[in-house]
């Protein structure tokens, strides 16, 4: 397929809902002209208004050249068939979430618009090569994923079904990146990139929880001491437990049953409660105007315990911050380089990171502390003393944590805590799609950071961390479920070889 360049090209977008609406304003504003369909009378006339007070306010706040709302709104013109738009050269796709609703559009399009005209679709969840199956032109089809809302969110999925011409594909990328969006090509697979390697997030959450492992409320403040906006119970209580737990389902099944993206019972009943988050007013916190807010504390390290001796273990990025933080706490201290693990020695016992053994499993000498990903002061760390040690040592290695600059969040004795577990398996999901051609590395960081506003990339932790670290974390999770779950990304297990070699 000859595919020309489309930054001019007329375009008609389908669907004149949440999404569809924003696509219209973002292509509108790159200058094109916009015909907007919508199957609901007076829908797409409908959105016209609404858009102009959004933009309107953009303007009051000096975020939009005053006149250049009205321009953006005269560009975009609501029609009433398909039939109205034989000229487009691109259609945007943002109807019903809904395989045949979607195939038949397509196909009734098809009969109307030039054979050189792109069919995108919006769908996050539909196989973009089952969409385009019975297409005369299936090449032409490719999934354009936008996210919400449209015209703030900087990731554009473009996904490739089987059939996807390669030149249509980029012609998308090239006209995302004109509408000022940061595209990142996708194979058509289950969840595309970022519902893909995201489920994690939430997965690792919710089996902490049903292990009794914490509370909702710690499990975020962990969360936001790892730099992350929101933790994952706020958002998944913001997205919805219906929703979130509908596309966990969807992922599941896709990927016929495999363990590794089972949904989890606490979800499940939280559905079935009624508990869906903050548009029900309860999920795993309640909201409403009667509900206090709780206060911001002021975290100040105490001073470090006087204590004998302090023997730093291992190398890389945490055994480097533990040395900083030593330094600022005007402590002398032996190193241990090639140690096999890392952490602090004192005066016998070992503080270590956890490396996804809970510290029961080395006897009652030793407590372990989460993955620091943030490296200022106050910062929150989920830690677990093991099951048989003494109240004076636990004491004293949270006293030991503080004085570091650790925000300590005392958590059950789990194996991989919170952070190090759940990062290990963004990075392996991530290492498992690029490993499967799904996408480039740095297309999952890019997808990661900008989609769902993660502070970092999989593979920017990867660098950080260490490939073979990451596999130990998983490998001793793996262990110690027994399961697919934990299983390592061929990939994964690739990297570490390479490094190895
Ligand atoms: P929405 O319900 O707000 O809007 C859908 C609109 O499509 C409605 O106005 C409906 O009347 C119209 N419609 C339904 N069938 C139609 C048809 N056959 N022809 C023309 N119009 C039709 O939904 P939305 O949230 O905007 O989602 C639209 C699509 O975008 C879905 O595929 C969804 O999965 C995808 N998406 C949604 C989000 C999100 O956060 N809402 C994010 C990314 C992708």
């Amino acid at each position: 397929m000859q595919t020309n360049n489309l930054n001019d090209a007329p375009v008609l977008v389908v669907g004149a809902g949440i999404m569809g609406v924003g696509i219209a304003q973002v292509a509108a504003q790159a200058g094109h002209s916009v015909m907007l369909l919508d199957a609901r009378e007076g829908a797409a006339s409908a959105a016209k208004p609404k858009l102009a007070q959004s933009l309107e306010t953009l303007v009051a706040k000096g975020k939009m050249p005053a006149g250049a709302a009205a321009q953006i709104l005269a560009r975009i013109v609501p029609v009433a068939t398909v039939h109205d738009a034989g000229t487009v050269r691109l259609v945007v796709e943002a109807i019903v979430e809904n395989l045949d609703a979607k195939r038949s559009l397509f196909q009734q399009l098809e009969s109307v618009v030039d054979a050189q005209c792109i069919l995108a679709t919006n769908t996050s969840s539909i196989s973009v090569t089952a969409i385009a199956n019975g297409l005369q032109h299936p090449g032409r089809l490719v999934g354009m994923h936008f996210f919400n809302p449209v015209p703030l969110m900087k990731l554009v999925e473009v996904v490739s079904g089987l059939q996807t011409d390669k030149a249509v594909a980029e012609a998308i990328f090239a006209l995302s990146q004109h509408w000022g969006k940061v595209p990142v090509h996708a194979r058509s697979t289950p969840g595309f990139i970022v519902n893909r390697i995201a489920r994690p997030y939430y997965a690792e959450s919710l089996a902490l929880l049903q292990q009794q492992a914490t509370t909702p409320a710690v499990l975020d403040i962990c969360w936001r001491g790892a730099g992350f906006r929101m933790g994952p119970c706020e958002l998944m209580d913001l997205i919805g437990h219906d929703t979130n737990f509908a596309v966990t389902q969807s992922v599941f099944e896709a990927n016929f049953y495999d363990k590794r993206y089972a949904p989890s019972l606490v979800q499940r009943e939280m559905v079935d409660g009624g508990l869906l988050g903050r548009k029900s007013g309860r999920g795993f916190f309640s909201y409403g105007s009667d509900v206090a807010k709780p206060a911001a504390t002021t975290f100040v390290a105490p001073v470090f315990p006087g204590v004998r001796d302090v023997h730093l273990h291992g190398q890389g990025a945490v055994a480097q911050r533990l040395a900083a933080a030593l330094a600022t706490a005007g402590l002398t201290f032996a190193h241990m380089p090639d140690s096999d693990w890392v952490g602090l020695g004192i005066d016998g016992r070992h503080l270590r990171l956890t490396d996804g053994r809970a510290a029961s499993s080395f006897g009652p000498l030793v407590a372990v502390f989460d993955l620091p990903l943030l490296t200022q002061p106050g910062a929150a760390l989920a830690w677990a003393p093991s099951d048989s040690a003494s109240a004076e040592w636990s004491a004293l290695a949270a006293q030991c944590l503080r004085a570091l600059g650790f925000d300590t969040q005392q958590v059950a004795d789990v194996p991989g805590l919170v952070v190090a577990r759940t990062v290990a398996m963004l990075i392996n999901e991530a290492s498992d799609a690029v490993h499967q051609g799904v996408c480039s590395a740095q297309g999952a960081d890019d997808a990661m950071q900008l989609g769902v506003n993660y502070p970092a990339g999989p593979f920017q932790w990867l660098a950080q961390w260490g490939a073979s670290a990451v596999v130990q974390v998983l490998d001793h999770l793996d262990t110690h479920y027994r399961g697919e779950r934990y299983r390592v990304s061929p990939g994964l297990r690739h990297r570490v070889w390479q490094h190895t070699a």
